[in-house]
């Protein structure tokens, strides 16, 4: 175990600090067990102290012009930038994937500092005519105040500047809380941001093994006016009901269940290359990985056989190794959350083309590995078509016809990421359009980046991340009606 830090990884007002008990917690390598570094254990009374550091700050900081935020966060994009590959390894040790896919996710991550920056300069209002000649109506946007942020642990940088570069580029201060499986990834941005010269209490970092004394602090206060979340409906759910007490404004990225659609005039074994590449992106756990693979019955044999030949050919192993496609799963409950899914499945006749085991022989031994998987023959009874896999495994279904494809596709109540095969034009705007979606890509696996907007539809959320719309999520309108006599 190396980190010099100690359980010193709470950042409020300016300063690195322990609880007050010194407690803290372990962190652990996903791919061996073993414990790579300590986290501060932080209960009510430091989140108490982030909040009221973040308040006090808010007044100095709304203030600032936004080409004094803007200059903070270009500084953060050139030390992340800079400090891409000691990131990615963190992450890789941390989380699990692979190095290759944590230097992507870092990249990805420094975009959102960089888009911000640019977009602080943006926050424009307008003027609106009025009937009365002796009025006129001004349109301001102005930050919406202390915002609480919370993370989940699979995308451990992205999702945190995703969050806190629209926040103080907006003018807001923010309280962070990361997830438990991944708090150094946290630490590491956060030092980031102190040495940018983000002044102290702007941004503040509370790490915790136990999220609800936290959280209650966060989602009762009277001075956090914003709660943006990223994590399971389930959750997501439990935290919007919370934060309706005290009215506060809230972004929410949630769970997904993305339909992947291949349709028979696709090139089936280009399709198959498509859907393996996303569905065993960060081992399947990422909330934009297919759920249900669609394909229509006359190419379903050639599709599912380059998807098995892709498939088989991925190598599963720690992060860290060159060569390997897919890492570990976070814990041991992801294994058996994955393996209930096959295992279920199996049992009400989907057939196992490939995989469908936890692999836990020789070096994997420690790890919680499990082999990408195919399924075919899945069909609406069976738990994986309703309920959100997060790992390897890639279940398809049979259509006839396009209308039927779009019905089978939009049978969830999830709304986050589609995805669409097609060589046919008319068909490519038809059934986009039909997806009741918050995204789809169109023969294209990677329909996000830094400048375009991310969210969903349904349980899968409210608001949006990145692009133009991500700083609105931060931003109050304020109407001035202004009387000239
Ligand atoms: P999670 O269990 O909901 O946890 C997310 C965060 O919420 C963690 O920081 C967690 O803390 C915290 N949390 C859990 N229970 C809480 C409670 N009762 N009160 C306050 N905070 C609580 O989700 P996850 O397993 O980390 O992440 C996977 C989920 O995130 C998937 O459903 C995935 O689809 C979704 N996701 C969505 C997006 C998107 O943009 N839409 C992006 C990435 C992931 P602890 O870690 O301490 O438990």
């Amino acid at each position: 175990m190396d980190n010099a830090r100690g359980g010193r990884t709470l950042f409020i007002a300016g300063e690195w600090c322990e609880t007050g008990d010194g407690r803290t917690f372990e962190v652990t390598d996903p791919s061996n067990g073993k414990v790579i570094g300590l986290a501060a254990d932080a209960g009510a009374a430091e989140t108490e102290r982030a909040v009221a550091a973040a308040k006090a700050a808010f007044p100095g900081w709304s203030r600032a012009t936004a080409y004094q935020r803007a200059d903070v966060l270009r500084a953060a994009h050139v030390l992340m930038v800079e400090r891409r590959e000691e990131l990615a390894r963190l992450m890789t040790e941390e989380q699990g994937k692979p190095l290759k896919a944590a230097r992507n996710e870092v990249r990805y991550a420094a975009d959102f500092l960089e888009w911000f920056a640019e977009e602080a300069k943006r926050v424009y209002g307008r003027t609106i005519p009025s009937a009365r000649a002796d009025q006129r109506f001004l349109v301001t946007r102005q930050p919406v105040g202390v915002v609480a942020g919370i993370t989940p642990w699979n995308y451990p940088i992205s999702m945190i500047t995703r969050k806190v570069a629209p926040a103080i580029a907006a003018g807001c201060t923010i309280v962070l809380k990361p997830a438990e499986q991944t708090p150094l990834c946290a630490v590491a941005v956060f030092d980031i941001l102190a040495e940018a010269g983000l002044p102290a209490g702007v941004a503040n970092l509370v790490t915790t093994s136990t999220p609800e004394p936290v959280a209650d602090v966060l989602l009762d206060s009277p001075d956090v006016r914003k709660l943006t979340f990223t994590g399971s409906t389930e959750v997501g759910k439990l935290l919007a009901g919370r934060a309706a007490a005290t009215m506060k404004r809230v972004s929410m990225e949630l769970g997904g269940h993305a339909p992947f659609l291949v349709f028979d005039d696709a090139d089936p074994v280009h399709a198959a290359k498509g859907a393996a590449l996303v569905k065993f992106l960060n081992a399947g756990q990422a909330c934009i990985c297919p759920n249900r693979i669609y394909v229509h019955r006359s190419i379903m044999e050639p599709f599912s056989a380059a998807l098995v030949e892709r498939v088989g050919r991925l190598r599963v192993g720690p992060g860290s190794q060159d060569g390997v496609d897919v890492g570990p799963l976070v814990d041991a409950a992801a294994i058996e959350k994955v393996r209930g899914h096959v295992r279920d499945a199996a049992a009400k006749g989907a057939r196992v083309l490939v995989g469908g085991e936890r692999l836990d022989s020789g070096e994997l031994a420690d790890g919680t590995f499990f082999a990408p998987t195919v399924l075919a023959d899945v069909d609406s009874t069976m738990r994986i078509y309703r309920e959100e896999t997060f790992g390897p495994v890639a279940a398809l279904i049979p259509f006839d016809h396009e209308d039927e494809a779009i019905e089978l596709a939009n049978d969830t109540e999830y709304g986050l990421a589609s995805y669409v095969y097609t060589r046919d034009l008319g068909r490519a705007v038809r059934v986009s359009e039909a997806l009741r979606f918050g995204i789809v890509g169109v023969n294209d696996i990677n329909p996000t980046a830094a400048a375009a907007p991310f969210g969903g539809v349904g349980v899968s959320g409210l608001g949006r991340e990145g692009g133009a719309e991500g700083i609105d999520e931060y931003l109050d309108v304020k109407l001035v009606g202004l009387a000239v006599p």
